[in-house]
């Protein structure tokens, strides 16, 4: 039976769960999912907002989701105005501010269906008070809204917010597992598939969007990566700060892209949406911008976190266990020999500069950095001039 519960990869129980409880109608309005990240929490979530919101209902012909009409469509697309999705607003969490903007949100009446679906992630950073202002809509939501929060782990989450919402495990999925679930779901060989998972911080969902991404953009980006980090052992301070701009730049490209789909829906909408509600769709589509910017700067930094990890299989004589095979004769050239500990070292370089990104330092100040840390230790190789 496919439905809208077949695109929860590697998570069987949860799939039965889920499906199971929409088809008897035992949906409540708070759910917590949990689990780690990249078990595939926001893919499950948004699963549960289409066989919930599909008009076909869940007796329909394909088990409650035809995913085929269009607020289905717009559902998967992550475009539906009735379905929202948050994220903490601050460095350390949600804004007691966000939150209540949020509860005064779940007051209005939908837009275009006849349910509202808040998916707030990253739960674990909801702190005491923004936890308070949250609590009473938690427990008595309005009769059209679904509450579905992710987090980390249960004892990440305060217990108030756990002890009012059904609790949803996932499992962490092991990195052969994910590979060989990518691999099925694109038709890229194993060994792609792996290096796809490496680069999205060891999300499949993302893994998946990685490889499918249009014009193989992102595996473009990737090679590109690779050969500038190779050719850092010949760069001067110039090629390094101008290499990390270029990068910060091809990181935002293909947003025009996403900007022009976001502009095409907003005029195909405007005329039976009120004004209200076309702002709040303007407000959401810089949101999901902003996000897709970070997104791309993680795998930036995500790749050079693996090709690091490799340069320190090689110093270490096991170039077997390299995960970029496609670069593997780059990375004996380089790290043959080298300094292990220096390595190692380098690798929580690029920790800090994602800190430094979460923190919205400038993206080129935070690259150049990381790109300046890196030759040194291309440099401390041994393989120079
Ligand atoms: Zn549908």
């Amino acid at each position: 039976m496919a439905d809208a519960f077949e695109n929860i990869l590697g998570q069987p129980k949860v799939r039965e769960f889920l499906r199971a409880s929409v088809v008897s109608e035992r949906v409540t309005q708070a759910y917590l999912f949990v689990g780690p990240a990249g078990s595939n929490k926001t893919q499950a979530a948004y699963a549960l907002a289409q066989a919930l919101m599909c008009p076909k209902g869940p007796r329909g012909p394909r088990g409650g989701s035809c995913g085929a009409c269009d607020r289905c469509g717009r559902i998967l697309r992550r475009k539906h105005p009735d379905v929202r999705y948050f994220a903490p607003a601050g460095a350390n969490g949600y804004l007691v501010e966000q939150v209540r903007e949020i509860v005064a949100d779940t007051a209005l009446s939908p837009i275009q269906a006849d349910k509202k679906i808040y998916i707030l992630d990253r739960v674990d950073q909801l702190g005491a008070s923004a936890a308070n202002a949250f609590l009473k809509t938690l427990e008595e939501p309005a009769d059209d809204v679904v509450m579905i929060l992710l987090g980390r782990t249960r004892e990440s989450v305060l217990p108030t917010i756990v002890s009012r919402c059904q609790v949803v495990p996932f499992r962490h999925i092991p990195a052969s597992e994910a590979a060989g679930i990518v691999a099925q779901n694109t038709g890229a060989d194993p060994a792609q598939a792996r290096q796809a998972i490496e680069a999205c911080g060891g999300s499949i969902t993302s893994a998946v969007a990685f490889l499918r991404a249009p014009g193989s953009e992102r595996l473009a980006f990737r090679t590109r990566l690779f050969s500038d980090l190779a050719m850092l052992q010949r760069a001067d301070d110039w090629d390094v700060v101008e290499m990390a701009r270029a990068l910060v730049e091809a990181s935002k490209a293909p947003l025009d892209e996403v900007r022009a789909s976001q502009e095409a829906e907003l005029a195909e909408n405007a005329d039976f949406l009120a004004k209200s509600a076309i702002r709040q769709i303007e407000a959401r589509n810089k949101r999901q911008l902003s996000a897709k910017t970070s997104e791309y700067l993680r795998q930036t930094t995500a790749m050079v976190r693996s090709w690091l990890r490799d340069g320190l299989m090689v110093a270490c004589g096991t170039p077997e266990l390299v995960i970029n095979t496609d670069v593997r004769d780059s990375l004996v050239a380089l790290f043959s020999g080298a300094d292990a500990a220096v390595i190692a070292a380098a690798c929580s370089k690029v920790d800090e500069c994602e800190r430094a990104l979460a923190y919205n330092v400038s993206p080129e100040t935070c690259l150049d950095t990381l790109l300046f840390d890196v030759r040194e230790v291309v440099h401390g190789s041994g393989r120079t001039d």
